[in-house]
């Protein structure tokens, strides 16, 4: 350090703890600097101080910035704030970066960790930490720590953020950024070199990627069987009876769609999954890519799984409140008086309360089973769980929920599907449409399960080749000799 330096940094500095001049400095491993005294900078420098660092900001205005930073941190110039330590957390827009060129000698040697991110994709030809190393090519960066929020950094190792996504060329620089993110209580994985920053600067840009095919599925189903069920419904009361039942949309129509919605969406969880074993089986052979359609399909299975309980959970609620709705009461009151009055006398019909007290029992023990499925498949849950048991739970209970949840379908229908009263305007009643996809499901499951077809697919998925065997030994040879 030259002696102008030395004196900058002693006109510079701010110690904010009126003990800082009887506690010695601790040493230089121990000491980190931030550069940028932001909402970033000051959370992470709170974070570091609790996690015994010394903690120094590089700052444009140290003497006007001293009262805002967390008690115990120095706040000095940059040029000096960069001497006092080999790690510098940049906690700065990039838009700045420029500040750092006539830095270069001061962090010549030194580990930056770019934090910065961007507002959209794309936003730069080059990802922020390409940037900054060619502004800086003696310093070695590292990206990382920018998928953390100032927030979740202040509510300490409890927030349910915990891990730390970091990558850059010099292994040794990033072992010294590791050791510091797990001091603070994170996990850090290294996703290898700096041309992966751009992937972890889009990823707090992301919005619910897994998420938007199901919703679009869901948003659509819901939207057709309404109108579906509008038509069925409320405009033919009105077109063949003249009655007005338009009062029926906003709880009997969405109960219906509900049950429709989750019915289906429950199938479409389970069906990429049977159809990748017929494609196993028909190619006697586990080592061939599914089509893409297939992965992306497969990949949203628990978005689907989760949608599908929300709409389950919808019709729970619709149903639980039919007996409040005034226009139930009406009729109910309405039937016991002209009973009463008519003096008639109705049978107890056993089979229509059995029909009725299946059709419920079973639709209680789908949805404790649909409950069961959203709580197993919660990363906090599924951890706990052995892969085993978050199988059987996935795929056994799950097939047994969709097996629960179609008979309750069924028994929904019992014997209205051979009425030609239901058939208004020559078409089917939603429940029996949403009852084409779990049920060819459940068939297809059932050919799986069956001894022989189930014995090939362990097969396949053991390793297992087909005509492997018997393959010419010409055919094995290496395309490349
Ligand atoms: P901020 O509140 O605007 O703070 C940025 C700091 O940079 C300022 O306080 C200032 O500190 C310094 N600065 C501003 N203009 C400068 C210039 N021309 N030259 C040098 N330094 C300058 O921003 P932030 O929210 O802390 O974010 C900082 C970086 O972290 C950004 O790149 C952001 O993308 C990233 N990030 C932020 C969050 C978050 O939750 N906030 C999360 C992840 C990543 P001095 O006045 O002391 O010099």
């Amino acid at each position: 350090m030259t002696g102008q330096e030395r004196s900058e940094e002693k006109s510079e500095c701010v110690s904010l703890s009126p003990m800082m001049e009887a506690v010695p400095a601790p040493p230089e491993s121990e000491r980190v600097c931030v550069f940028g005294t932001g909402d970033l900078g000051r959370s992470l420098g709170l974070r570091l101080l609790q996690a015994g660092y010394g903690v120094v900001f590089g700052s444009r205005r140290p003497h006007s910035r001293s009262s805002l930073l967390p008690h115990g941190a120095q706040v000095l110039g940059h040029a000096a704030a960069a001497q006092s330590a080999h790690l510098i957390f940049i906690a700065v827009q990039r838009e700045h970066y420029d500040f750092l060129v006539p830095l270069a000698n001061q962090l010549k040697g030194k580990v930056l960790v770019d934090l910065s991110n961007n507002l959209r994709k794309n936003q730069y030809p080059e990802a922020n930490a390409e940037y900054l190393q060619s502004l800086v090519p003696g310093a070695e960066v590292v990206k990382g720590f920018n998928t953390l929020s100032a927030w979740s950094l202040q509510n300490g190792p409890s927030d349910a953020n915990r891990q730390v996504y970091i990558c850059g060329e010099s292994v040794e620089a990033k072992q010294a950024v590791i050791a510091v993110a797990t001091k603070l209580g994170f996990s850090a994985l290294d996703q290898g070199f700096l041309s992966v920053a751009r992937e972890l600067e889009d990823f707090p840009l992301q919005l619910f990627p897994q998420w938007r095919l199901p919703l679009r599925i869901s948003i659509g189903l819901s939207a057709a069987f309404f109108f579906y069920l509008l038509i069925r419904y409320v405009i033919y009361a009105y077109v063949t009876q003249g009655e007005d039942i338009s009062f029926r949309i906003m709880v009997s129509l969405a109960n219906q769609v509900c049950p429709i919605v989750s019915l289906i969406m429950l199938s479409l969880c389970y069906l990429p999954g049977v159809l990748a074993s017929f494609l196993q089986l028909y190619r006697g052979t586990k080592y061939r890519r599914f089509p893409n359609w297939l992965d992306r399909w497969m990949l949203c299975r628990k978005q689907l799984g989760l949608l599908s309980l929300g709409f389950a959970f919808l019709h729970v609620l619709y149903t639980l409140i039919i007996p409040i709705r005034y226009s139930v009461m009406f009729w109910v009151t309405e039937h016991t008086v002209s009973v009463i009055r008519e003096n008639r006398t109705t049978e107890f019909d056993t089979t229509t309360a059995w029909r009725g007290d299946s059709y419920l029992s079973l639709g209680i023990l789908g949805f404790g089973l649909y409950v069961l499925l959203g709580i197993t498949s919660l990363p906090s849950v599924s951890n706990a769980l052995s892969w085993r048991e978050f199988s059987f739970i996935q795929s056994k209970l799950g097939h047994l929920t969709l097996l629960f949840c179609t008979a309750h379908t069924y028994l929904y229908g019992w014997n209205r599907f051979l009425s030609s009263s239901t058939y208004k305007w020559y078409t089917p009643p939603g429940y029996m449409l949403c009852l084409v996809l779990p049920s060819v499901v459940l068939l297809l499951k059932l050919l799986l399960i069956t001894p022989c077809v189930d014995r090939t697919i362990t097969r396949i998925r053991q390793g297992w080749e087909r005509g492997a065997d018997q393959r010419n030994p010409k055919d094995s040879q290496p395309l490349i000799p």
